[in-house]
Parts: structure tokens; C-alpha cells; sequence
């Protein structure tokens, strides 16, 4: 897909746009107020550095963000929206922000730090440890029922995050899941978080995360759904089980003709209940997925995969001690 560059004239104007999304709540801090550690990940337009406030105890996850780079590569509106949103949201599955501040050069998001790191490399690391390369099934329901408790709270809110993926899903130094990275989030039209009108009308396109994540629905343009993430929600418990995304190819088109005819195999080793569930998750219409229809996530919940996990207490039992 071909990136719209901003044409010169139009970078000024972007350049004040952005500042003004990051003027108001922000601290008047400086990046030298800041001890920096190790990088902790490096996206497409970001590096997070593990920062601890100087003369105290607080360590954050600062996601650093340089403008220029942000104007050249159009992503303006994702930045805004994702501070903009993520200063809304409150929920112990989701990333928090604390505060944000900038200088000349970057703009600074003050995040949660994670400090277990992404699934998707605890995914990998098994492999070398014990050649498998994937979780167990244990793991899996532990980690999936802390995704599905949280993305319930986004999609109450009328919030769709639209790039769930093992990447974007964090661990903490004690075993729990966080969805970070809300630049692709986009609000539905009864949305409760407030998002200016102009963001939206920005932000056209419906779906814009990993196409090896991608919903089927996305070549016809449809509006962002629930219904995306569920789809999503099903590759990744399949990427927890099998080590790899169900919709594997060697190049994007591929990956997408399979989507599109659904062309799943699971492996022998899966469960009924787990391939029940990522049948029920990978329903070509979104409306029908587990979690979307009328039940809504109370037919999720009860699936049978589920069985055994205490819902009321999710966030104080953990499957694994990662400090
Ligand atoms: P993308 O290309 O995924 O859109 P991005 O530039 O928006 O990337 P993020 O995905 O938010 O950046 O962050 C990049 C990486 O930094 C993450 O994949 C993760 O490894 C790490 N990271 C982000 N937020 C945190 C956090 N709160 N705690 C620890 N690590 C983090």
C-alpha cells in the first residue's frame, strides 16, 4: 500500500497540528529530567527507552517520537489519536499513559512500563529453550482471557483497537497482558471517548494493522468493527498454539488470498476446545464471530476453551513469574 507523503506547504500546518495535540495535560519536563536505560522496542516510527525520573523512583516506558519523521511518513493522526485515546482509557489490561512532553525535535509518551516484554517474543524464546516455539495450552487460555477481559472494556467503549497481534500485546515483570500501541485505533460511531471530529475525518481508512492479522472484510472497506479484533484475537491465540500466525505465506498477496478463502490448518495437537474456538473467531462474517453476536462477550467467556478461568480474579492469579 503506498504511503501519501505531505507535500512541503502542508508540513508547516502538520507540524503545528501536532504540537497543539501535545500541548494539553503535559508536564513541562525535559528529556535531561530522565535517566535513560535500554531500549525496550523500536516501532515503525518510535523507539521506547526504559526512563527513570531523576530524583525519584519512578520508571516509565517513554515512547520517543521524532516530528519530522512523523510529518514525512503522514503519521500525524496516529499519533494524536493515540495519545488522545490512550489519556481516556483506564483498565489494567491496557498500557496507561502518564503524561507526555516534547521539545524541538520529539515529541515524549511517559507509558506504563512493561518489563516482560512482547508475547510475541516469549512465544519465540521457547523455541530455543525447549524446540517448540510456542505456548502451552495453559498458558494460552491464561494470556487470551486476559486479552478478551480487556479488548471487552475497549469495545464497551465504542473503541476498536484494529492491530492485535502478539507484538502489541506486553507482558509485565509478573505474567499479565497488556494491549499497547493505539495507533491504528478507531472510534465506532457510538463511541464514549471523545475524539475530535477532524481526527476522524482524517483517519479514513478502516483497518490499518498487519495484513497476516487482517480481517477478511477489509477488502471491501468496511468500517472497523469488533468484529476486526475478534478476527484478530483468533490468529493470536493460533500464533500462541502453533508458533506462527494461521495465515503464513511467503508474500503479502498470498497471505491475503488465503484469508480471504479461510485457508486454515490446525495442527493435530490443538484441543477441540481451542480449535472450536479459533473456528469461532475466524468467522468469515464479523457480525457472526464469537463475542460479536447478541451474547456479546458473555458467549465469549463461557466457551468451553475457558473453562476454569476465574474472571472476577483474572489480574491476581498468573501463569508465570517473569521477574
Ligand atoms: P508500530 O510499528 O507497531 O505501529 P509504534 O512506532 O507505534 O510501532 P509501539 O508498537 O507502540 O511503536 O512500540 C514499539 C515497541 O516498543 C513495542 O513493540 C514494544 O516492544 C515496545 N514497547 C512499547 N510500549 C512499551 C511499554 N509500555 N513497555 C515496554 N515496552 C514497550
Amino acid at each position: 500500500q503506498a504511503k501519501v507523503r505531505l507535500e512541503p506547504r502542508n508540513r508547516e500546518e502538520a507540524a503545528q497540528r501536532i504540537s497543539i495535540a501535545f500541548r494539553a495535560p503535559q508536564e513541562n519536563f525535559t528529556i535531561r529530567d530522565f535517566e535513560l536505560g535500554k531500549v525496550l522496542g523500536v516501532g515503525s516510527h518510535s523507539k521506547v527507552v526504559r526512563a527513570k525520573k531523576k530524583g525519584s523512583e519512578h520508571v516509565y516506558a517513554l515512547k520517543i517520537m521524532d516530528k519530522d519523521f512523523i510529518i514525512k511518513e503522514n503519521k500525524v493522526t496516529c499519533v494524536k489519536l493515540e495519545r488522545i485515546v490512550l489519556d481516556q482509557l483506564d483498565h489494567p489490561g491496557i498500557v496507561g499513559l502518564y503524561f507526555t512532553f516534547q521539545d524541538a525535535r520529539c515529541l515524549y509518551m511517559a507509558l506504563e512500563s512493561c518489563e516482560g516484554g512482547e508475547l510475541f517474543d516469549l512465544i519465540s524464546k521457547l523455541l530455543l529453550g525447549l524446540q517448540r516455539g510456542r505456548l502451552s495450552e495453559i498458558e494460552a487460555r491464561f494470556y487470551t482471557a486476559e486479552v478478551v477481559e480487556a479488548l471487552e472494556y475497549l469495545h464497551g467503549l465504542g473503541l476498536i483497537h484494529c492491530d492485535i497481534r502478539p507484538e502489541n500485546l506486553l507482558l509485565t515483570a509478573d505474567g499479565h497482558i497488556k494491549i499497547a500501541d493505539f495507533g491504528c485505533v478507531r472510534p465506532d460511531k457510538d463511541s464514549r471517548i471523545t475524539v475530535p471530529l477532524n481526527l476522524l475525518s482524517e483517519n479514513t481508512q478502516a483497518f490499518t494493522g498487519r495484513t497476516a492479522y487482517a480481517p477478511p472484510e477489509i477488502q471491501n472497506s468496511s468500517p472497523a468493527s469488533p468484529g476486526n479484533d475478534l478476527w484478530a484475537l483468533g490468529c493470536t491465540l493460533y500464533h500462541m498454539l502453533a508458533g506462527a500466525s494461521p495465515f503464513k505465506d511467503a508474500f503479502e498477496l498470498l497471505v491475503f488470498q488465503r484469508i480471504i478463502s479461510r485457508g486454515i490448518n490446525i495442527p493435530e495437537y490443538f484441543s477441540d476446545e481451542a480449535s472450536d474456538l479459533i473456528d469461532k473467531l475466524l468467522d468469515i462474517d464479523p457480525s457472526r464471530r464469537l463475542g460479536a453476536g447478541p451474547d456479546g462477550y458473555l458467549a465469549l467467556k463461557l466457551h468451553p476453551f475457558f473453562k476454569g478461568i476465574d474472571w472476577h480474579n483474572l489480574r491476581q492469579g498468573s501463569v508465570r513469574k517473569l521477574a
